[in-house]
């Protein structure tokens, strides 16, 4: 069973629609797959409907842009209820932040490049706003060849062109999702080339918060990094879990290219119904 729980569509920032991601995973020999946009759920009922007609099992997800003492923690959650009061409180206010941050750097680029609100306004279009929006504006312009480039060169934290923005505390949105009825991971924790990482405590902070798992296998990890996020997950309890987040056309990253057992899968299933 080949199982892929971390691919993103044009509802956040991968290329995609949600009925693209499941076509292209059902030719990557995927059988199940989660859809995890950045911060939005609006792509569950056309992936769902389209997975049905190709054939893989769809799970419902989303990627919860949060934090913890400035440091940006990205987490997954699966199977929650997208109605619940809080979830969507916190979520609609992360958006409100993205966009507001997208803007500020936008001020900041149009310093030195001929950027506009409205040209990164038009690529991001409804989906939840990033700075692979802005990466594509700015490849528009020809400022820089890809969306690779743009975050080396300009959009890095520690540029002058970078601006945070809002997000939840990460032990709090552990629990809201929780409480939502969700099944969280903890995405790609040792991916220092996004910036800065939270240490070990951090992540038995949120396993008490009711953490299911740990994203142990992503291309982000190297080897050495896999061993140690993998012994951490043993000694807390969690379950270790592999996705490829997909991004499209707008990353590296290729469906299927790290996967989750079949045992873990189980496991976070298992979290669902306790
Ligand atoms: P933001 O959501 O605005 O903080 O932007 C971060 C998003 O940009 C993440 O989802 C990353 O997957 C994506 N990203 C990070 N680095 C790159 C890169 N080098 N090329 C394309 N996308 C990237
Ligand atoms: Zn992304
Ligand atoms: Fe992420
Ligand atoms: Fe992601």
């Amino acid at each position: 069973m080949r199982i892929d729980l971390h691919t993103h569509s044009t509802v956040s920032d991968g290329t995609g629609t949600p009925a693209q991601v499941m076509r292209e995973a059902a030719e990557a020999g995927l059988d199940v797959v989660a859809l995890t946009d950045h911060d939005s759920i609006l792509g569950w009922e056309e992936a769902s409907a389209e997975a049905d007609a190709v054939g893989v099992r769809f799970v419902p997800g989303i990627e919860v842009s949060c934090k913890h003492r400035g440091i940006s923690i990205h987490l997954l959650s699966y199977w929650h209820d997208r109605a619940d009061a809080d979830v969507r409180d916190m979520l609609a206010l992360t958006r409100e932040a993205r966009v507001h941050r997208a803007r500020a750097i936008v001020d900041v680029l149009a310093a030195d490049f001929p950027l506009t609100w409205g040209a990164v306004a038009d690529r991001a279009g409804a989906a939840t706003v990033g700075r692979p929006h802005i990466a594509d504006a700015l490849v528009d312009l020809g400022v820089v060849p890809t969306r690779d480039a743009a975050f080396d060169r300009i959009l890095a934290p520690g540029s002058r062109y970078y601006v945070p923005h809002f997000a939840p505390e990460v032990t709090a949105a552990v629990a809201t999702m929780r409480r939502a009825g969700g099944v969280t991971v903890f995405a790609h924790p040792g991916a220092t080339a996004r910036g800065r990482v939270v240490g070990d405590a951090v992540v038995a902070e949120m396993a008490h918060a009711g953490l299911v798992g740990v994203e142990v296998d992503h291309r982000d990890h190297d080897d050495a990094q896999r061993g140690r996020l993998g012994a951490l997950a043993d000694g807390l309890g969690l379950v270790r879990t592999g996705a490829s987040d997909y991004h499209g056309t707008g990353k590296r990253n290729r469906l299927g290219e790290n996967l989750t057992s079949p045992a873990a899968f189980a496991a976070l299933e298992a979290a669902r119904q306790r």
